[in-house]
């Protein structure tokens, strides 16, 4: 059966209390931060959060490790994990796991994060309430056969904690408490709501290029604040293309990433959709069809379902 994560696995208001703590504590910092403004502290929060939300969250966490959209070589891989988990976002495991069950069960019973269950819910509600989700880490593990055999991905998703902890006591040595509190507070939160903004606004609000089961859009304020992930219903109808923004204009940083890494040698195999011309006449677009997606035989259902119909095609 499957895991149930929705709103329902709350009971009485329970509460995730270490969370709550954590989440307070980095807000508070982030409003902390913005009394001792500087530019280089600025500078250093962009920075960190390119490499922990671009580099980490949506080119490695998401389009790498989740749908396996690229390949890389696994040292690459393994950096850029570590970068991931200076958003504070959790482990590899527990993240993938959450999204692979999103998708499978995308605004319908069972989906961790869906606005049909509420606004705040889907934003934030759903890892402060009820039991911590790390309490299901062995039932999430079942998600990620690919990650759990993976012995670097068991240490870090238990250690997850670990590489911003050690960033943080560098820039404190060597910077002082601005540049922690930028570098680290301000920029954890921008980091967390950019994430989250994905689940909740891009459930909720912008435009429908594709008809899907889910209520997902792309949303061009998400889309600049999550490096391009808020192209999001281009996402969910085509999971495994490691590019988001289809069409020139959609701005998508993650995927620009990518394409740097191909040139560097260090990506390949790399799936895209490409817009078809008759469905999508004002994008810029190739008569290509969809290549062939070959997944790991260990990949959830829900990765593999194959690419919809032509007839299920809106225009933009
Ligand atoms: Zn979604
Ligand atoms: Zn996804």
């Amino acid at each position: 059966m499957a895991l149930q994560l929705g709103r329902s696995r709350v009971v009485d208001g329970q509460v995730a209390w270490i969370t709550m703590f954590f989440m307070a504590l980095f807000h508070a910092g982030a409003i902390v931060a913005l009394f001792f403004f500087g530019w280089k502290p600025l500078m250093l929060a962009i920075f960190l959060w390119w490499v922990s939300g671009s580099l980490g969250i949506g080119m490695c966490y998401h389009r790498l490790l989740t749908h396996r959209g690229y390949k890389t070589p696994k040292w690459v891989e393994y950096i850029m994990t570590v970068c991931a988990t200076m958003a504070l976002e959790g482990g590899p495991i527990f993240w993938v796991a959450i999204h692979r069950i999103h998708h499978q069960h995308s605004d319908s019973e069972g989906d961790p994060h869906t606005p049909r269950e509420g606004k705040w819910w889907s934003h934030m509600g759903w890892i402060l309430s009820g039991e911590p989700l790390h309490h299901y880490t062995d039932e999430l593990s079942r998600y990620t056969p690919d990650l759990a055999r993976d012995r670097f991905h068991v240490w870090i998703s238990k250690w997850h904690w670990v590489p911003l902890t050690t960033v943080g006591l560098l820039i404190l040595a060597i910077g002082g408490w601005q540049y922690l509190l930028w570098g680290v507070f301000f920029r954890v939160v921008i980091g967390l709501h950019a994430t989250w903004l994905v689940n909740s606004a891009t459930h909720l609000w912008g435009s429908r290029r594709f008809v899907t089961r889910d209520d997902s859009t792309n949303n061009f304020v998400v889309a600049i604040l999550s490096f391009g992930e808020g192209w999001h219903n281009n996402h969910h109808a085509h999971p495994v293309s490691a590019r988001h923004g289809l069409a020139w204009y959609e701005f998508d940083i993650n995927w620009y990433g990518i394409c740097a890494l191909r040139k560097l040698g260090l990506a390949w195999d790399i799936k895209t959709y490409k817009l078809h011309p008759e469905a999508h006449p004002q994008a810029t677009a190739t008569t290509r069809p969809a290549p062939v997606v070959e997944l790991p035989e260990t990949m959830p259902a829900v990765l593999s379902k194959p690419e919809p119909s032509e007839a299920e095609l809106i225009s933009a």
